[in-house]
């Protein structure tokens, strides 16, 4: 067989195979692996460690885009002297992830701008980084969407593809009050995660003041039971950090 025509076929392959890195580094890393005097073995063996690690990295790039954060937020950017209230310690060990092994959720309540959204985002960006998978949505945006699916009888489906993630970010409980059907809806979501998907969940407003944007207080504290069983809860309690930057500009 000519070169040519060996090289043609193995590109072929490769593809078939599905084996990218392996594709655009075979080359290269022949070059390399022959001016090391590296064996056979070496060389193969390096190829798929490469070709392991960048599929590693194309998932987690896949499930971070699934997740659907709206501004991707990191722990490293966030200034604990800015929110003293916060709970370092707790944050610092939610992200070890082990919240999400053993299916316990998480509550971060503080008034706007006192980074809860950012933490949650954070967290969830880890589980990411973890290989878990995660959905961020706003709670309105959620609502909305339960109620398109159930519109379209999909309903299940929904719930289906929900009950597949590790972890279900729900941001912004309490802005906006849900209808009866929208609160019902929610309440399922908080129902079937029950021991079975981790929920962050953050809210400006204080347990007491939930059933006002739920509507009913049986459903209310039905949702409180299932979601405070197993939770670990972070409260902001200082002012806004929009505000302070504003104010120092
Ligand atoms: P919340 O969800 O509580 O209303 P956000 O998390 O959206 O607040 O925070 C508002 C903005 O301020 C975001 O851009 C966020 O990254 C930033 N921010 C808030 N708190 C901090 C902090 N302690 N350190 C760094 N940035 C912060
Ligand atoms: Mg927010």
């Amino acid at each position: 067989m000519t070169a040519g025509k060996a090289t043609v076929l193995l590109e072929h392959h490769l593809k078939q195979l599905k084996l990218p890195t392996v594709l655009r580094e075979y080359g290269k890393l022949a070059q390399v692996c022959q001016a090391e005097q590296a064996d056979y073995q070496t060389y193969l063996l390096r190829l798929a460690e490469q070709e392991l690690l960048d599929r590693e990295l194309r998932a987690k790039e896949r499930r971070i885009k699934a997740a659907g954060f709206p501004v991707l937020k990191t722990l490293s950017s966030f200034d604990f002297n800015a929110q003293p209230s916060i709970n370092q310690m707790l944050v610092r060990e939610l992200m070890r992830g082990e919240y999400i092994e053993h299916r316990e959720n998480v509550l971060l309540i503080g008034n706007s701008g006192t980074g809860k959204t950012h933490l949650a985002t954070a967290l969830a960006f880890q589980a990411c980084s973890q290989g878990l998978r995660v959905r961020f949505t706003t709670v309105t945006g959620l609502v909305t969407r339960l109620l398109e699916q159930r519109e379209l009888r999909q309903l299940e489906r929904f719930h289906k593809q929900l009950e597949g993630l590790h972890l279900l970010v729900l941001d912004e409980l309490g802005y906006v009050p849900c209808s009866k059907a929208g609160a019902e809806l929610l309440f399922e979501v908080v129902s079937r995660a029950y021991e079975r998907t981790s929920l962050i969940i953050t809210t400006n407003l204080p347990f007491e003041a939930w059933t006002e944007v739920l509507g009913s207080e049986r459903l209310t504290g039905a949702l409180l039971d299932r979601l405070t069983h197993r939770v670990h809860i972070l409260e902001a309690n200082g002012t806004s950090y929009r505000l302070a930057e504003a104010k120092n500009a």
